[in-house]
Protein backbone atom coordinates (compact mmCIF):
# COMPACT_ATOMS: atom_id res chain seq x y z
CA UNK A 1 0.00 0.00 0.00
CA UNK A 2 1.31 3.56 -0.22
CA UNK A 3 1.68 5.18 2.75
CA UNK A 4 0.94 9.20 2.96
CA UNK A 5 3.39 9.89 5.48
CA UNK A 6 6.52 7.81 4.03
CA UNK A 7 5.28 9.01 0.34
CA UNK A 8 6.25 5.41 -0.74
CA UNK A 9 4.48 2.11 -0.91
CA UNK A 10 5.06 0.32 2.32
CA UNK A 11 4.97 -3.43 3.03
CA UNK A 12 2.46 -5.24 5.67
CA UNK A 13 -0.20 -3.47 7.81
CA UNK A 14 1.92 -0.01 6.73
CA UNK A 15 -0.15 3.21 8.01
CA UNK A 16 -3.15 1.21 9.29
CA UNK A 17 -1.63 1.28 12.35
CA UNK A 18 -3.94 3.62 14.32
CA UNK A 19 -2.97 6.19 11.56
CA UNK A 20 0.81 5.97 12.74
CA UNK A 21 3.54 5.14 10.16
CA UNK A 22 3.92 1.75 9.60
CA UNK A 23 7.87 2.46 9.49
CA UNK A 24 7.79 4.32 12.60
CA UNK A 25 7.60 1.25 15.42
CA UNK A 26 8.69 3.89 18.32
CA UNK A 27 6.05 6.19 17.89
CA UNK A 28 3.52 2.93 17.70
CA UNK A 29 4.96 1.62 20.61
CA UNK A 30 4.87 5.02 22.87
CA UNK A 31 0.95 5.29 22.15
CA UNK A 32 0.61 1.83 23.00
CA UNK A 33 2.42 2.22 26.28
CA UNK A 34 0.71 5.17 26.39
CA UNK A 35 -2.80 3.30 25.86
CA UNK A 36 -2.21 0.89 28.73
CA UNK A 37 -0.81 3.10 31.18
CA UNK A 38 -4.58 5.30 30.47
CA UNK A 39 -6.57 2.16 30.75
CA UNK A 40 -4.65 1.10 34.18
CA UNK A 41 -5.29 4.71 35.50
CA UNK A 42 -8.78 4.28 34.25
CA UNK A 43 -8.97 1.18 36.40
CA UNK A 44 -8.42 3.00 39.37
CA UNK A 45 -10.79 5.77 38.50
CA UNK A 46 -13.49 3.69 38.16
CA UNK A 47 -13.27 2.45 41.69
CA UNK A 48 -12.19 5.49 43.12
CA UNK A 49 -14.91 7.41 41.92
CA UNK A 50 -17.41 4.56 42.86
CA UNK A 51 -16.21 5.53 46.58
CA UNK A 52 -17.23 9.51 45.43
CA UNK A 53 -13.67 10.24 44.70
CA UNK A 54 -12.31 12.35 41.79
CA UNK A 55 -9.60 14.35 40.36
CA UNK A 56 -10.24 16.67 37.83
CA UNK A 57 -6.33 16.86 36.33
CA UNK A 58 -6.26 13.00 35.79
CA UNK A 59 -10.01 13.45 33.77
CA UNK A 60 -8.20 16.05 31.93
CA UNK A 61 -4.92 14.10 31.38
CA UNK A 62 -7.21 11.23 29.91
CA UNK A 63 -8.48 13.28 27.24
CA UNK A 64 -5.59 14.79 26.41
CA UNK A 65 -3.41 11.48 26.23
CA UNK A 66 -6.64 9.25 24.36
CA UNK A 67 -6.23 12.60 21.82
CA UNK A 68 -2.66 12.54 21.09
CA UNK A 69 -3.29 8.80 19.76
CA UNK A 70 -5.14 10.18 17.01
CA UNK A 71 -4.03 9.61 13.55
CA UNK A 72 -1.47 12.19 12.51
CA UNK A 73 -2.01 14.19 15.74
CA UNK A 74 1.70 14.01 16.67
CA UNK A 75 4.79 12.48 15.46
CA UNK A 76 7.25 13.42 17.72
CA UNK A 77 9.02 10.46 19.97
CA UNK A 78 10.19 13.03 22.84
CA UNK A 79 6.69 14.80 23.06
CA UNK A 80 5.21 11.11 23.43
CA UNK A 81 7.80 9.95 25.90
CA UNK A 82 6.70 12.63 28.14
CA UNK A 83 3.36 11.65 27.80
CA UNK A 84 3.68 8.12 28.81
CA UNK A 85 5.86 9.69 31.95
CA UNK A 86 3.04 12.01 32.84
CA UNK A 87 0.95 8.96 32.65
CA UNK A 88 2.97 7.79 35.41
CA UNK A 89 2.21 10.96 37.27
CA UNK A 90 -1.37 10.93 36.55
CA UNK A 91 -1.26 7.11 38.26
CA UNK A 92 0.15 8.26 41.30
CA UNK A 93 -2.37 10.67 41.62
CA UNK A 94 -5.20 8.12 41.00
CA UNK A 95 -3.70 5.58 43.35
CA UNK A 96 -3.40 8.39 46.21
CA UNK A 97 -7.54 9.33 45.65
CA UNK A 98 -8.25 5.70 45.54
CA UNK A 99 -6.26 4.80 48.84
CA UNK A 100 -7.66 7.96 50.25
CA UNK A 101 -11.21 6.85 49.46
CA UNK A 102 -10.49 3.38 50.74
CA UNK A 103 -9.00 4.25 54.20
CA UNK A 104 -11.55 7.18 54.18
CA UNK A 105 -14.53 4.37 53.87
CA UNK A 106 -13.19 1.26 55.18
CA UNK A 107 -10.52 2.40 58.09
CA UNK A 108 -6.77 2.29 58.19
CA UNK A 109 -5.48 -1.14 57.20
CA UNK A 110 -4.20 -3.47 60.24
CA UNK A 111 -2.12 -6.27 59.97
CA UNK A 112 -4.02 -9.53 59.57
CA UNK A 113 -3.96 -13.33 59.45
CA UNK A 114 -6.07 -15.03 57.24
CA UNK A 115 -7.05 -18.72 57.27
CA UNK A 116 -7.16 -20.59 54.29
CA UNK A 117 -9.46 -23.13 56.14
CA UNK A 118 -12.99 -23.19 55.64
CA UNK A 119 -15.79 -22.74 58.16
CA UNK A 120 -18.83 -24.86 58.29
CA UNK A 121 -21.97 -23.43 55.97
CA UNK A 122 -22.70 -21.84 52.80
CA UNK A 123 -20.48 -19.97 50.88
CA UNK A 124 -19.88 -17.31 48.51
CA UNK A 125 -16.29 -16.07 47.24
CA UNK A 126 -15.77 -12.89 46.11
CA UNK A 127 -12.98 -11.97 43.53
CA UNK A 128 -11.50 -8.96 41.80
CA UNK A 129 -10.49 -5.32 43.07
CA UNK A 130 -13.96 -3.67 44.16
CA UNK A 131 -13.73 -3.56 47.72
CA UNK A 132 -17.25 -1.85 47.36
CA UNK A 133 -19.10 -4.52 46.16
CA UNK A 134 -17.24 -7.30 48.89
CA UNK A 135 -18.58 -4.63 51.38
CA UNK A 136 -21.93 -4.58 50.02
CA UNK A 137 -21.97 -8.30 49.74
CA UNK A 138 -20.66 -8.27 53.52
CA UNK A 139 -23.94 -5.93 54.54
CA UNK A 140 -26.40 -8.31 52.41
CA UNK A 141 -25.53 -11.54 53.67
CA UNK A 142 -25.40 -10.42 57.18
CA UNK A 143 -26.77 -13.38 59.84
CA UNK A 144 -28.17 -15.58 56.61
CA UNK A 145 -25.46 -17.97 57.53
CA UNK A 146 -23.80 -17.57 54.29
CA UNK A 147 -19.36 -17.19 54.71
CA UNK A 148 -17.32 -14.98 52.29
CA UNK A 149 -14.01 -16.36 51.35
CA UNK A 150 -11.83 -13.53 49.39
CA UNK A 151 -9.77 -14.64 46.29
CA UNK A 152 -6.32 -13.18 44.43
CA UNK A 153 -7.02 -9.19 44.84
CA UNK A 154 -9.45 -9.55 47.17
CA UNK A 155 -7.37 -10.98 50.23
CA UNK A 156 -6.06 -6.99 51.71
CA UNK A 157 -9.82 -7.02 52.57
CA UNK A 158 -9.23 -8.50 55.82
CA UNK A 159 -6.78 -5.45 56.69
CA UNK A 160 -9.74 -2.89 56.89
CA UNK A 161 -11.28 -2.10 59.52
CA UNK A 162 -14.81 -2.08 58.35
CA UNK A 163 -14.39 -5.28 56.21
CA UNK A 164 -12.79 -7.64 59.12
CA UNK A 165 -15.48 -6.37 61.46
CA UNK A 166 -17.94 -8.88 59.44
CA UNK A 167 -17.67 -12.20 61.27
CA UNK A 168 -18.29 -14.21 58.50
CA UNK A 169 -15.55 -12.63 55.83
CA UNK A 170 -14.41 -16.28 56.89
CA UNK A 171 -10.87 -16.54 54.84
CA UNK A 172 -9.41 -17.05 51.69
CA UNK A 173 -9.77 -19.31 48.84
CA UNK A 174 -7.02 -20.33 46.24
CA UNK A 175 -4.45 -17.64 45.16
CA UNK A 176 -4.07 -15.96 41.86
CA UNK A 177 -5.98 -15.42 38.99
CA UNK A 178 -4.70 -17.55 36.66
CA UNK A 179 -5.54 -20.67 38.31
CA UNK A 180 -9.13 -19.73 39.02
CA UNK A 181 -10.68 -22.14 36.57
CA UNK A 182 -9.01 -25.13 38.70
CA UNK A 183 -9.92 -22.83 42.02
CA UNK A 184 -13.29 -21.88 41.41
CA UNK A 185 -14.01 -25.95 40.45
CA UNK A 186 -12.98 -27.14 43.38
CA UNK A 187 -15.02 -24.25 45.77
CA UNK A 188 -18.39 -25.85 46.24
CA UNK A 189 -20.29 -22.56 46.88
CA UNK A 190 -21.23 -19.37 44.63
CA UNK A 191 -18.74 -17.01 42.87
CA UNK A 192 -18.64 -13.44 42.12
CA UNK A 193 -16.36 -11.86 40.64
CA UNK A 194 -16.08 -8.04 40.87
CA UNK A 195 -13.36 -6.98 38.40
CA UNK A 196 -11.20 -7.55 35.45
CA UNK A 197 -8.96 -10.81 35.18
CA UNK A 198 -11.63 -12.71 35.46
CA UNK A 199 -11.08 -15.95 33.03
CA UNK A 200 -13.85 -17.79 30.57
CA UNK A 201 -15.51 -20.41 32.93
CA UNK A 202 -15.76 -24.04 32.72
CA UNK A 203 -19.14 -25.41 32.05
CA UNK A 204 -18.69 -27.38 35.79
CA UNK A 205 -19.06 -23.90 37.77
CA UNK A 206 -20.81 -21.40 35.04
CA UNK A 207 -23.69 -21.86 36.84
CA UNK A 208 -22.39 -20.45 40.21
CA UNK A 209 -20.85 -17.54 38.96
CA UNK A 210 -22.07 -13.98 38.79
CA UNK A 211 -20.31 -10.80 37.91
CA UNK A 212 -20.71 -7.00 38.77
CA UNK A 213 -19.98 -3.57 37.75
CA UNK A 214 -17.18 -3.15 35.47
CA UNK A 215 -16.98 -7.51 34.74
CA UNK A 216 -19.04 -8.93 32.41
CA UNK A 217 -18.99 -12.94 30.71
CA UNK A 218 -21.69 -14.09 28.14
CA UNK A 219 -24.19 -16.69 29.30
CA UNK A 220 -23.01 -15.80 33.43
CA UNK A 221 -25.57 -13.79 35.40
CA UNK A 222 -24.62 -9.90 35.85
CA UNK A 223 -25.94 -8.52 39.16
CA UNK A 224 -27.76 -5.48 38.42
CA UNK A 225 -27.09 -2.49 40.76
CA UNK A 226 -25.38 -4.04 44.27
CA UNK A 227 -28.80 -6.15 44.45
CA UNK A 228 -27.01 -9.37 45.17
CA UNK A 229 -29.75 -11.47 45.73
CA UNK A 230 -29.15 -14.01 43.17
CA UNK A 231 -25.54 -14.93 44.35
CA UNK A 232 -26.97 -15.15 47.36
CA UNK A 233 -30.19 -17.08 46.77
CA UNK A 234 -27.50 -19.35 44.86
CA UNK A 235 -25.19 -19.79 47.90
CA UNK A 236 -28.10 -20.90 49.77
CA UNK A 237 -29.39 -23.54 47.42
CA UNK A 238 -25.90 -25.13 47.22
CA UNK A 239 -24.17 -27.76 49.67
CA UNK A 240 -22.67 -26.52 52.82
CA UNK A 241 -18.70 -25.80 52.90
CA UNK A 242 -17.44 -28.78 55.59
CA UNK A 243 -15.05 -27.10 58.87
CA UNK A 244 -11.67 -27.63 57.49
CA UNK A 245 -8.51 -26.39 59.28
CA UNK A 246 -5.87 -24.29 56.85
CA UNK A 247 -2.57 -22.37 56.73
CA UNK A 248 -2.47 -18.67 58.09
CA UNK A 249 -1.26 -16.06 55.09
CA UNK A 250 -0.67 -12.56 56.16
CA UNK A 251 -2.01 -8.91 54.91
CA UNK A 252 -3.22 -5.86 56.01
CA UNK A 253 -0.02 -3.99 55.43
CA UNK A 254 -0.10 -0.16 54.35
CA UNK A 255 2.31 2.70 54.66
CA UNK A 256 0.33 4.14 57.73
CA UNK A 257 1.01 0.68 59.42
CA UNK A 258 4.32 0.89 58.39
CA UNK A 259 5.44 3.98 58.95
CA UNK A 260 4.33 3.24 62.42
CA UNK A 261 7.46 1.08 62.67
CA UNK A 262 9.94 3.55 60.64
CA UNK A 263 11.71 4.59 64.00
CA UNK A 264 12.91 1.05 64.35
CA UNK A 265 13.07 -0.12 61.03
CA UNK A 266 16.00 3.10 60.77
CA UNK A 267 17.10 1.87 64.12
CA UNK A 268 17.85 -1.69 62.47
CA UNK A 269 19.08 -0.48 59.31
CA UNK A 270 21.55 1.72 61.08
CA UNK A 271 23.02 -0.72 62.92
CA UNK A 272 23.28 -3.19 60.45
CA UNK A 273 20.60 -5.92 60.87
CA UNK A 274 18.23 -4.47 57.92
CA UNK A 275 20.91 -4.46 54.72
CA UNK A 276 18.89 -4.19 51.82
CA UNK A 277 15.03 -3.86 50.83
CA UNK A 278 13.53 -5.68 47.99
CA UNK A 279 9.97 -5.28 46.09
CA UNK A 280 8.60 -8.14 44.80
CA UNK A 281 5.69 -8.16 43.23
CA UNK A 282 3.21 -6.73 40.59
CA UNK A 283 0.40 -8.36 38.40
CA UNK A 284 1.27 -12.22 38.28
CA UNK A 285 1.89 -13.73 34.61
CA UNK A 286 0.75 -17.29 34.14
CA UNK A 287 3.85 -19.95 33.11
CA UNK A 288 6.67 -20.85 34.99
CA UNK A 289 8.58 -17.86 34.00
CA UNK A 290 7.08 -16.44 37.08
CA UNK A 291 8.63 -19.03 39.37
CA UNK A 292 11.89 -16.64 39.14
CA UNK A 293 10.22 -14.52 41.75
CA UNK A 294 9.93 -17.15 44.61
CA UNK A 295 13.28 -18.28 43.54
CA UNK A 296 14.74 -14.68 43.57
CA UNK A 297 12.64 -14.33 46.93
CA UNK A 298 13.86 -17.53 48.82
CA UNK A 299 17.37 -16.22 47.95
CA UNK A 300 17.40 -13.03 49.25
CA UNK A 301 19.52 -13.11 52.36
CA UNK A 302 17.96 -12.96 56.20
CA UNK A 303 18.81 -9.18 56.80
CA UNK A 304 16.86 -7.91 53.99
CA UNK A 305 13.23 -7.25 54.06
CA UNK A 306 11.05 -8.02 51.32
CA UNK A 307 7.77 -5.36 50.41
CA UNK A 308 5.49 -7.40 48.11
CA UNK A 309 2.01 -6.57 46.68
CA UNK A 310 -1.04 -7.66 43.90
CA UNK A 311 -1.06 -10.94 42.90
CA UNK A 312 2.49 -11.50 42.29
CA UNK A 313 2.63 -12.17 45.87
CA UNK A 314 1.02 -15.56 45.78
CA UNK A 315 4.35 -16.64 44.33
CA UNK A 316 6.07 -16.06 48.01
CA UNK A 317 3.25 -15.38 50.45
CA UNK A 318 3.52 -18.94 51.77
CA UNK A 319 6.88 -18.99 52.68
CA UNK A 320 7.71 -17.69 56.22
CA UNK A 321 10.10 -15.34 56.24
CA UNK A 322 9.87 -14.82 59.55
CA UNK A 323 10.77 -11.11 61.01
CA UNK A 324 14.06 -9.00 62.23
CA UNK A 325 13.33 -7.01 65.92
CA UNK A 326 9.76 -7.46 65.40
CA UNK A 327 9.84 -6.19 61.66
CA UNK A 328 7.99 -8.98 59.47
CA UNK A 329 10.29 -10.01 56.68
CA UNK A 330 7.74 -10.03 54.14
CA UNK A 331 5.08 -6.91 53.86
CA UNK A 332 2.02 -7.25 52.30
CA UNK A 333 1.21 -4.15 50.97
CA UNK A 334 -1.91 -5.29 49.18
CA UNK A 335 -3.50 -4.51 46.01
CA UNK A 336 -1.72 -3.62 42.64
CA UNK A 337 -3.02 0.43 43.60
CA UNK A 338 -1.45 -0.31 46.98
CA UNK A 339 2.04 0.30 45.12
CA UNK A 340 0.77 3.69 46.78
CA UNK A 341 2.06 2.62 50.06
CA UNK A 342 5.14 1.54 48.60
CA UNK A 343 6.14 4.59 46.88
CA UNK A 344 5.30 6.46 50.37
CA UNK A 345 7.13 3.72 52.52
CA UNK A 346 10.15 5.04 49.77
CA UNK A 347 9.91 8.29 49.85
CA UNK A 348 9.17 8.36 53.72
CA UNK A 349 12.59 5.90 54.21
CA UNK A 350 14.63 8.54 51.76
CA UNK A 351 13.91 11.30 53.61
CA UNK A 352 15.03 9.61 56.99
CA UNK A 353 18.33 8.90 55.48
CA UNK A 354 18.10 12.01 53.71
CA UNK A 355 18.94 10.62 50.17
CA UNK A 356 16.59 9.94 47.22
CA UNK A 357 15.15 6.61 46.50
CA UNK A 358 17.81 5.55 44.33
CA UNK A 359 19.77 6.52 47.39
CA UNK A 360 18.32 3.61 49.48
CA UNK A 361 19.31 -0.11 49.72
CA UNK A 362 16.12 -0.56 47.91
CA UNK A 363 15.26 -2.66 44.81
CA UNK A 364 12.56 -3.33 42.45
CA UNK A 365 11.88 -6.74 41.07
CA UNK A 366 8.33 -6.61 39.36
CA UNK A 367 6.41 -8.71 37.49
CA UNK A 368 4.11 -7.48 34.64
CA UNK A 369 0.84 -8.61 33.30
CA UNK A 370 -1.60 -6.15 32.18
CA UNK A 371 -2.35 -2.69 32.03
CA UNK A 372 -2.34 -1.43 35.89
CA UNK A 373 1.23 -3.14 36.19
CA UNK A 374 2.15 -0.54 33.01
CA UNK A 375 1.03 2.12 34.93
CA UNK A 376 2.86 1.32 37.53
CA UNK A 377 5.86 1.05 36.22
CA UNK A 378 5.28 4.27 34.34
CA UNK A 379 4.52 6.08 37.90
CA UNK A 380 7.90 4.24 39.45
CA UNK A 381 9.67 5.67 36.16
CA UNK A 382 8.05 9.16 36.71
CA UNK A 383 9.20 9.15 40.20
CA UNK A 384 12.98 8.47 38.18
CA UNK A 385 13.81 5.23 39.55
CA UNK A 386 16.27 3.52 38.08
CA UNK A 387 17.43 -0.62 37.80
CA UNK A 388 14.22 -1.64 37.78
CA UNK A 389 13.92 -4.97 36.86
CA UNK A 390 11.18 -6.11 35.11
CA UNK A 391 9.30 -10.03 33.82
CA UNK A 392 8.85 -12.65 33.12
CA UNK A 393 8.54 -11.31 29.24
CA UNK A 394 9.80 -8.23 28.02
CA UNK A 395 6.62 -5.83 27.29
CA UNK A 396 5.55 -7.36 23.31
CA UNK A 397 4.61 -3.34 22.68
CA UNK A 398 7.79 -1.41 23.68
CA UNK A 399 9.80 -1.72 20.76
CA UNK A 400 13.60 -2.20 20.75
CA UNK A 401 14.18 1.29 20.72
CA UNK A 402 12.09 2.27 23.44
CA UNK A 403 13.47 -0.21 25.59
CA UNK A 404 17.20 1.24 24.46
CA UNK A 405 15.93 4.65 26.01
CA UNK A 406 14.06 3.37 29.04
CA UNK A 407 17.80 1.06 29.76
CA UNK A 408 19.66 4.40 29.21
CA UNK A 409 17.67 6.51 31.11
CA UNK A 410 16.14 4.62 34.09
CA UNK A 411 18.86 1.75 33.31
CA UNK A 412 15.56 -0.86 33.44
CA UNK A 413 16.22 -4.31 32.93
CA UNK A 414 14.75 -7.58 31.95
CA UNK A 415 15.04 -10.64 34.83
CA UNK A 416 17.66 -13.20 34.25
CA UNK A 417 18.68 -15.78 36.45
CA UNK A 418 17.48 -15.17 39.95
CA UNK A 419 20.95 -16.03 42.04
CA UNK A 420 22.85 -13.99 39.24
CA UNK A 421 20.61 -10.79 39.80
CA UNK A 422 20.35 -11.03 43.56
CA UNK A 423 24.28 -11.50 43.64
CA UNK A 424 24.64 -8.47 40.73
CA UNK A 425 21.93 -6.35 43.59
CA UNK A 426 23.80 -6.89 46.63
CA UNK A 427 27.27 -7.08 45.22
S1 LIG B 1 -2.65 -7.53 40.12
FE1 LIG B 1 -2.87 -7.33 37.90
S2 LIG B 1 -2.88 -9.42 37.02
FE2 LIG B 1 -3.22 -9.53 39.25
S3 LIG B 1 -5.42 -9.64 39.47
FE3 LIG B 1 -4.83 -7.48 39.72
S4 LIG B 1 -4.95 -6.58 37.64
FE4 LIG B 1 -5.00 -8.84 37.42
Amino acid sequence: MFCYQCEQTVEGTGCTKIGVCGKNEDIASLQDTLLFGVKGIAAYGFHAKELGATDPEVDAFMHEALFSTLTNVDFDPHRFLKLVLKAGEMNIRVMEILDKAHTERFGNPEPAEVSTGTVEGHAILVTGHDLLDLYELLMQTEGKGINVYTHNEMLPAHGYPELKRFKHLAGNWGGVWHKQKREFADFPGAILATTNCVLIPKDSYKDRLFTCGIAGIAGVTHIKGKDFSPVIDKALSLPRLPQKEGTKLVTGFHHKNVLALAEKIIDAVKAGKIKHFFLIGGCDAPGDKGNYYREFAKAVPNDCVILTLACGKYRINDIDFGSIDGIPRLIDLGQCNNAYSAIQIASALADAFKTDVNGLPLSMVISWFEQKAVAILLSLLHLGIKGIRIGPRPPAFISEGVFKILQDTFDLKLIGDPKEDLKAILG
